[in-house]
């Protein structure tokens, strides 16, 4: 080992040095993309397994580049949280989906329940409250009608803060969703504490629901605890009719993937929506 040290350590502050130029670079196109809203939300059609109609959407963002293609978050929202651009990220985030919403009213569509992911470096921000608070009298969207999605955080003294948190954002009518579930840190304990609504299945377990009956029974579990608690479990990362079915027969409330449908834009999902209370 100690011959390839200096080499090794070489090669080590090399990428440091490359990453710390790509996040420089990263940022300043990052900044330049919230000044120019080239961030979107695209929305996800979550299904009703019960009635086969529309659940709600969820909202994930998208980077649009000059050629109209779409960047995925998994490009640039871990950079957004190692440096603190998530906070203006986010707000943007959910100013769009709470316009979006309350446009959808004005037009006399039928309410629908709007999913917005929140990172915990948001909700660890501080300002995070007031500012929802704002965006929602500017925009005049019910919060019942949100649902804002966060991931258990790993850390005790965050822990305690979002608690706080938590309490507020469900005393002001806002839905709360555990994502990821059954990939994270939960605890039966923090599961128990937390006002949550929902608890979205993460696609790893969804994936092997139809072959697999280990992971069956585990989703299966997942949905008997969370229906006790008289919380509703979505599934997401549907891709096959099996899939579904499997989830449907275990009392799995809703699902979204991509066997319904991927992520679209605005116009589309309209179109979306539109045919299939036709079809
Ligand atoms: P997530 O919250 O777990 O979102 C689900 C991801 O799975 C989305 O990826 C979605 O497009 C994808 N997906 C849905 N159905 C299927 C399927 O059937 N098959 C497959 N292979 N994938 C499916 P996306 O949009 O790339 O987002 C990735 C992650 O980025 C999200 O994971 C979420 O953690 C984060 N993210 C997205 N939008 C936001 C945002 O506005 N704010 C924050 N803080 N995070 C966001
Ligand atoms: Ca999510
Ligand atoms: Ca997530
Ligand atoms: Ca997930």
């Amino acid at each position: 080992a100690k011959r390839h040290g200096r080499g090794q350590y070489r090669v080590f502050t090399e990428e440091i040095k490359l990453r710390q130029e790509h996040g420089l670079l990263l940022g300043k196109q990052m900044n330049a993309a919230l000044r120019d809203n080239r961030f979107r939300l695209y929305f996800q059609p979550q299904i009703d397994l019960a009635t086969g109609g529309i659940w709600g959407v969820e909202a994930l963002v998208r980077w649009i580049q000059p050629d109209g293609s779409a960047l995925p978050p998994s490009i640039f929202i871990p950079y957004a949280e190692e440096s603190g651009l998530i906070v203006p990220l986010g707000r943007r985030v959910l100013e769009q989906a709470c316009m979006t919403g309350s446009s959808w009213l004005q037009a006399g569509r039928e309410e629908l329940v709007i999913s917005v992911n929140v990172s915990n470096k948001e909700l660890a921000a501080g300002d995070y409250l007031e500012n929802l608070k704002a965006i929602l009298a500017e925009t005049g969207y019910p919060p019942r009608l949100l649902q804002l999605e966060v991931t258990e955080s790993s850390n005790m003294v965050q822990r305690e803060q979002q608690l706080r948190q938590f309490r507020e954002l469900a005393d002001m009518g806002i839905q709360l969703a555990m994502d990821d579930f059954g990939t994270g840190y939960s605890t039966f304990s923090v599961i128990q504490s937390l006002p949550f609504q929902v608890f979205k299945i993460d696609k790893s377990m969804t994936d092997g629901i139809d072959g697999d009956s280990k992971a069956r029974s585990i989703v299966q579990a997942m949905i008997v605890m969370a229906h006790s608690l008289n919380q509703q479990v979505v599934a997401e990362g549907v891709e096959t009719a099996g899939q579904a079915e499997v989830l449907r027969s275990l009392g799995c409330d809703a699902v979204q993937g991509y066997y319904f449908s991927r992520p679209l834009p605005l116009d589309m999902l309209l179109d979306w929506m539109d045919s299939r209370e036709k079809g």
